[in-house]
């Protein structure tokens, strides 16, 4: 996997750093974490921006 952002309008709910806390941190927003594996937790990124509520996690593969 290339590349993981996130758009503006997180909501802060916490879903992507319940489902990949390897890759995800909510603070103020939601942010990738610098070191994450982003090949490794691919299935997981899916997961995590499945269950967005406002779809705002976006990947490249
Ligand atoms: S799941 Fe979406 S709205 Fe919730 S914290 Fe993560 S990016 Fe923000």
């Amino acid at each position: 996997m290339k590349k993981v952002f996130i758009e503006p309008g997180c909501i802060t709910c916490g879903a992507c750093e319940f489902v990949c806390p390897q890759v995800f941190e909510v603070t103020d927003i939601s942010h990738i974490k610098k070191d994450a594996d982003l090949d490794k937790n691919k299935d997981l990124i899916k997961l995590a921006a499945m269950s967005c509520p406002v779809n705002v996690i976006k990947f490249e593969e």
